[in-house]
């Protein structure tokens, strides 16, 4: 038979998930001679055989993927036998297009698992075991292709043992570029007191002792540093909360067992799945009412976070042998930094910044490249909804239709993320947080210039939001007067949430977009927050909103929800207000004049949702000053849950300038009616609840008419509000529109660069 000879280019994520291998294994099983190699663009086979055999192996290639490898992309081509025996792995190659998609972080599979908790095995109690399947990746590395030398385990010689691992192609660890064991690779240690007290497996039964005593230990993990203390043991949980000074926003915490979840929580058959997941996020479960949990974690929250394990070192912290018997059934994992700054990386800043907080730190020496935080997911409407991400999902890209030219959009200020696009790709940063710190904009800086290089964008167009005043507009505005070239323009906030929607589900139609959302900077010069637009990319044009109302103190309003109340019942009520007499009023009956008189001057209008949520949840006494973003919305969303009345309040609609307007004043007479009547708070959040979310339906009713559109996008931060979301998605089912929201994105401000990135392209 006559020999033929293939050449295929593969891209996708293919580095660092074990892809040479499989290629070698199917070679030899097919028995082809030839090699293949990693690229900067991805991997590429030459492979030559007879023709039958090169078309099987075709097809079992894309049939039989290694399980984290993820194939966008394969060119096949004909090419001429140079007549090579046998088939090898070749050294990598630096390409000219660097285009390799790099791998996210993956938790430990179940076969290293396996293996470290088997006493015979040389990796017994390893701390840093991994393999072609799990491990650290975007995390440690710098330079693509993904090669050891291109990440920080290039600071560790491996061993005989596991060079021979390495370079043996039946071995799961064959090109598994983490590879170490005790003797090669990271160690662990635990300082107390500035001084280092034990190392190794000592450090960690000394760390869980001191957890099990009320200590709270910082602890080194994947792509940063967490704070870690006994979830049961209420006295250190509020001594967490006050060190670091976070009186009431909820603690995710961390199990070695789901079964252990499932005696403070319901964990539903998908929340299971994403739970023990390879990318193993925080997932937002339902609290049982009796749990063996403290409540300080998630007080007046119906839900609490829980992560499953993913690092051998969090196993080993749950480890019954190095326990004294008395195994941790369940501890607090929050993020380790101190408020407002980005995570700790590194170990000797860590010990500088969080001292004021940790008792003691447990620690490692492989370096943290890329920071990643947790990502978190809840499931809402059955799905699966992502509310922050990071370790686990990025830098995996999103992939768009047409080829983009290099761009790179900006983000927002809050839960900020950056987005870089080139050709038919959008890499969405990491989480970086919020824009409010030199720490955290150098964090964002750094993370800028890190993605560039690594996907080798250099970009020629940036995009930043409308808001002037944001660091990250600063940042873009900064670039450009460097680089005149700079093709820049910005793009309003709802829109780009919006457009972030379309980018997702790669919708092509007219759409209706839904922006209901904190704060965000208008075309009109006011703050935007409820927003409906019309329209397709680029141009999605404003065609109704909620009425504007007065912020009184600007800013202010956000951080003191009880602001918004006295401006939103004024609006309603006039001069009225002052003999409401609900409890609201008569708590604020002195302060009222001067904030009355503070709005009247409207210096600041707002049309936000989320601000209406502060000002029912305040008027309603649930929450008038808030310690974290989104407070008394949160706390509204929990009383409305407990309610399952079917009641809504009524929103009136009316037409101002071609503009339609969602108008208040109704619903909150039927509310002080209702809160006079003595109607329950649960009852009454859940019909305002009901109410927006009619009038919100009955809106894209009124905008479908003209713009003959069955498509909504919802987007913003108000719906990360799971019952919200639910209610609106079903109310517009209902009304025979197909419903869109943000899925594998946040709907909070993390999206809005890759709509901004969106906007860009369609332009
Ligand atoms: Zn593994
Ligand atoms: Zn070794
Ligand atoms: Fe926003």
């Amino acid at each position: 038979m006559k020999n033929a000879a293939v050449s295929i280019e593969i891209e996708g994520i293919v580095q660092g998930v074990g892809f040479r291998p499989f290629v070698h294994r199917l070679a030899e099983r097919f028995g082809l001679n030839g090699y293949t190699l990693n690229t900067s663009e991805g991997i590429t086979i030459y492979a030559e055989a007879g023709r039958q055999k090169t078309d099987a192996f075709l097809k079992a290639l894309t049939a039989e993927v290694p399980p984290l490898a993820r194939i966008t992309g394969i060119k096949t081509s004909q090419v001429a036998p140079q007549g090579i025996t046998g088939f090898s792995i070749r050294e990598s190659k630096k390409t000219q297009q660097q285009t390799a998609l790099v791998s996210p972080d993956i938790g430990i599979c179940a076969d290293c698992l396996a293996e470290m908790n088997r006493d015979t095995d040389r990796r017994h109690r390893y701390p840093f075991i991994n393999c072609t399947n799990c491990g650290p990746r975007f995390s440690i590395i710098q330079d693509i292709p993904y090669d050891r030398p291109g990440t920080t385990m290039k600071a560790f010689n491996m061993c005989m043992d596991c060079a021979k691992e390495y370079n043996d192609i039946r071995s799961r660890r064959y090109h598994a570029q983490p590879n170490a064991c005790f003797v090669c690779g990271p160690q662990v240690w635990l300082i107390s007191g500035g001084k280092t007290k034990a190392s190794g497996e000592e450090a960690i039964c000394e760390a869980i002792r001191h957890i099990r005593a009320g200590a709270i230990v910082a602890v080194k993990g994947i792509g940063g540093f967490h704070i870690a203390c006994d979830a049961k043991n209420s006295l250190t949980v509020q001594r967490l909360r006050n060190l670091k000074k976070r009186p009431s926003k909820p603690f995710a915490v961390m199990v070695a067992d789901p079964k252990k979840a499932q005696t403070f929580a319901e964990i539903s058959d998908t929340e299971l799945a994403l739970l023990t997941s390879p990318e193993r996020p925080i997932v937002l479960l339902r609290k049982k009412s009796a749990g063996s949990l403290c409540q300080e974690l998630s007080p007046d929250n119906n839900y609490i976070g829980v992560m499953l394990c993913y690092t051998p070192l969090h196993y080993l912290l749950f480890d019954r042998g190095l326990s004294d018997g008395q195994q941790l059934d369940c501890i607090v994992m929050t993020s380790g930094n101190i408020s407002d700054e980005p995570l700790e990386t590194d170990n000797d800043r860590a010990a500088r910044n969080l001292s004021g907080i940790c008792d003691h730190f447990l620690v490692h020496n492989r370096a943290i490249h890329n920071r990643v935080d947790d990502s978190i997911v809840q499931v809402m409407d059955k799905r699966p909804v992502m509310l922050r991400r990071s370790r686990g999902y990025a830098p995996f890209p999103f992939f768009a239709r047409t080829a983009m030219k290099p761009t790179l959009a900006c983000g927002a200020e809050l839960k900020n993320t950056f987005c870089l696009a080139k050709d038919c790709r959008f890499f969405l940063s990491q989480y970086i947080g919020d824009l409010k710190t030199y720490a955290t904009y150098q964090f964002y800086r750094e993370a800028v210039s890190r993605m560039e290089k690594l996907f080798s964008v250099k970009p020629s167009v940036v995009v930043h939001d409308l808001h002037p005043d944001y660091l990250s507009s600063h940042y873009a505005l900064a670039l450009k007067s460097k680089k005149k070239s700079l093709k820049i323009f910005s793009v309003q906030h709802h829109a780009a949430h919006c457009a972030s929607v379309v980018a997702e589900h790669d919708l092509k139609e007219k759409i209706i977009g839904v922006c209901f959302d904190g704060i965000g900077y208008g075309a009109d010069g006011r703050i935007w927050g409820g927003e409906f637009f019309a329209g397709t990319l680029p141009r999605l044009v404003r065609v109704g909103h909620l009425e504007y109302v007065p912020m009184p103190g600007g800013d202010k309003a956000t951080q003191e929800p009880f602001r918004m109340a006295i401006s939103c019942l004024y609006q309603a009520f006039g001069e009225e207000i002052y003999r409401l007499n609900i409890g609201f009023i008569n708590k604020y009956q002195n302060m009222l004049a001067d904030f009355i008189t503070l709005a009247k001057l409207k210096p600041v209008l707002t049309s936000s949702a989320g601000r209406l949520f502060d000002a029912v949840s305040a008027i309603l006494g649930i929450c008038d000053r808030i310690t974290y973003e989104a407070q008394a919305a949160i706390r509204l969303q929990m009383f409305a849950e407990r309610s399952k009345t079917a009641k809504a309040y009524r929103f009136d609609i009316f037409e101002e300038g071609g503009m339609l307007i969602v108008s208040s004043g109704r619903m909150l007479e039927q509310l002080v009616k209702d809160l006079k009547g003595y109607v329950s708070r649960e009852d009454i959040a859940r019909r305002f609840h009901n109410g927006l979310a009619e009038v919100t339906a009955r809106m894209c009713s009124v905008i479908r008419t003209k713009s003959k559109t069955n498509t909504v996008c919802l987007s913003g931060g108000v719906f990360q509000n799971k019952l919200f979301l639910e209610i609106v998605a079903e109310q517009l089912r209902e009304k025979k529109f197909s419903v869109f929201y943000n899925e594998v994105l946040p709907s909070n401000d993390g999206s809005v660069s890759l709509g901004q990135a969106a906007i860009a392209n369609a332009r």
